[in-house]
């Protein structure tokens, strides 16, 4: 059984009063920045509350690190969460994009987050064509929904041509 190596991240729920009208979008990921990586609109997706708005901002994999060599490797304090969700929000608002203050604001760690690497990245999905047997999952591709679902459309095409094959 081949063994995924993973990676730390830290998540950050934020919780507005008002939506946040000066984005324009409701996911995004974090370019050149060393503290976040991607932020989420929680209050987007279906069956979540409609009062106010809700975020989640993803650290970088090296902030997580860095914090962990930092405290170690044991349930972080909540002085520790308190520094993090600062740095999380203090990042978020260095955007520029005018970010009102939240009434909610918690850190967390996330211990096994992320795939080290994708392993997958070209073919989508691992593929065994003797056996006939595809393998798919956010591991494939990138972390996220998009990334299974790309991962398992690319399993099913292999399963197809197999079958129209045969
Ligand atoms: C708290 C949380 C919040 C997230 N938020 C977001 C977000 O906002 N946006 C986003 O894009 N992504 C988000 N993600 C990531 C997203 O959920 C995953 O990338 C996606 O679900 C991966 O899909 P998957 O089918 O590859 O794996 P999974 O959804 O993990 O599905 C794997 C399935 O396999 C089953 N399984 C595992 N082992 C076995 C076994 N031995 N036998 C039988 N069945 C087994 C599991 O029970 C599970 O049903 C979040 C993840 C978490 C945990």
């Amino acid at each position: 059984m081949k063994e995924i190596p993973v990676r730390s991240s830290f998540a950050l729920m934020l919780a507005f009063e008002e939506p946040l009208s000066s984005i324009p979008l409701k996911g995004l990921s974090f370019k050149n920045s060393e503290v976040l990586s991607w932020g989420f609109c929680d209050s987007s997706k279906p069956g979540r509350s409609i009062t106010g708005e809700r975020w989640v901002l993803h650290s970088t994999a090296e902030y997580a690190e860095r914090i962990i060599s930092q405290t170690g490797p044991q349930k972080p304090s909540s002085a520790t969460l308190t520094k993090v969700a600062e740095d999380l929000f203090q990042e978020f608002q260095c955007t520029g994009i005018g970010i009102s203050q939240p009434y909610f604001k918690k850190a967390h760690r996330w211990g096994s987050a992320f795939p080290a690497a994708s392993i997958a990245r070209e073919q989508k999905c691992l593929w065994d064509v003797k056996k006939r047997l595809a393998i798919c999952g956010d591991f494939c591709v990138s972390p996220n929904v998009e990334g299974a679902i790309i991962s398992g459309m690319a399993a099913a095409s292999k399963v197809t041509e197999i079958l129209s094959s045969l």
